[in-house]
């Protein structure tokens, strides 16, 4: 049998929640599903309001609405990213500065932002990558000194969390100001598509809640909080109808099924290939001390772009379907002609080495450890 990359896993409950969805008569968005969905994450992870989007693009479009972007203004982030995380601040005029990735792994080396931060900068999006985290502590620092808005992109980082250094532990998502997660069919819990906004800072909550109903102040209406409801700012259609948000419900029923054995699966990849890998310089995931591994990627890092395609040719003779990841945002065809000019070494070696390996609930990992061993 090939082995895909990534195969979404079903839980069972998915068509039952949606049919019922179906025939409860509530079609449209922010019904009874959504907010099962919302109370669940708020509670399990503490983080703050949660409104579910169509996408985790939608959700970081709407915090850079939520941050009042003003063409001109400057966002940090990564370049080792996906487009969404640029493109929504783009869209509000923004000029991105990329960060470079570190050296071990990679996450945006927080010791680099600093000296990015200008008196246009207004915001740092961290991309926990591989649901690792990003340098929470020493990021909310510079935000704080520097009088910053911190959105975590946080689209593969679900059930994954951080250490503070007095030993307090945060979900990741719920540390920034605000926190963008993604529910696509390639992550760890999926609807197809689908995302959530967390809304941790209190100043954002009212109007995240309007710009997510179209910049109507509908939910306050319908909580009978306002006698009519209208046009009061700016917005879009963020939210998700409720046969999504349905489906998104019999996933997270299973939750800790799910990441138990996609967990299990990222040690026997990790047991299985780590002789084979330090015999041929072959860099496996590292997870610093203060993160936690969500298992939503196994990864390695080949020595060339060489030896990745050989790797990746290799295992698809054999049909084992890894693929690579991001190309250097500050490299894209788009963002080249406005990039400042910096070398991010980092992050052009991961577009160059880093292969990912099939990762989904079921993989037989054994077999993919095997034709490895034989590469
Ligand atoms: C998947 C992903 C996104 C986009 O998520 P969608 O839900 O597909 O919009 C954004 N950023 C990162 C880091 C991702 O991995």
């Amino acid at each position: 049998m090939p082995i895909p990359f990534n195969r979404p896993h079903l839980t069972g409950k998915e068509a039952h929640y949606m049919y019922d969805a179906v025939y409860e008569g509530k079609l449209s968005g922010n019904g009874k599903y959504t907010q099962l969905c919302q109370r669940f994450f708020e509670e399990y992870y503490g983080f703050g309001k949660c409104l579910l989007t169509t996408s985790c693009t939608d959700a970081l479009e709407m915090a850079a609405l939520l941050v009042d972007i003003q063409p001109g203004d400057e966002v940090i982030m990564p370049s080792y990213t996906f487009v969404s995380t640029a493109n929504a601040f783009i869209l509000r005029g923004a000029n991105i500065r990329f960060c470079d990735s570190r050296s071990e792994e990679p996450n945006i080396n927080a010791e680099l932002i600093e000296e990015l931060i200008t008196p246009r900068t207004k915001a740092i999006v961290p991309v926990h990558y591989a649901g690792v985290a990003c340098d929470m502590e020493r990021i909310m620092a510079l935000a704080a000194k520097y009088n910053l808005w911190v959105v975590e992109d946080a689209a593969q980082a679900i059930d994954s969390y951080y250490t503070f250094s007095d030993g307090t532990q945060k979900a990741l998502g719920s540390i920034g100001h605000l926190a963008a997660f993604s529910f696509h069919e390639t992550k760890n819990i999926i609807s197809g598509e689908g995302g959530m906004l967390a809304v941790n800072d209190e100043c954002f909550k009212a109007r995240a809640e309007i710009i997510w109903e179209k910049g109507t102040n509908r939910s306050s209406f319908f909580r009978g909080e306002v006698d009519k409801y209208g046009w009061v700012d700016i917005g879009s259609s963020f939210l998700p109808s409720e046969i999504i948000a349905a489906f998104l419900w019999a996933q997270l029923e299973h939750l800790e099924q799910i990441q138990q054995c996609r967990k299990a699966i990222w040690q026997a990849y990790y047991d299985g290939l780590q002789e084979w890998a330090v015999r041929h310089g072959i860099g496996l995931p590292i997870i610093p001390p203060y993160a936690s591994n969500n298992a939503h990627m196994f990864y390695l890092i080949c020595q060339s772009l060489e030896q990745r395609t050989a790797l990746i040719e290799h295992l698809k003779k054999n049909r084992i379907l890894a693929v690579f990841h991001y190309l250097s945002l500050h490299k894209s065809p788009f963002y080249a002609p406005r990039h400042d000019g910096r070398e991010l070494p980092n992050s052009d070696r991961y577009s160059d080495c880093l292969v990912r390996l099939p990762m989904y609930y079921g993989l037989e990992v054994e077999q993919v450890v095997e034709e490895l061993i034989k590469f």
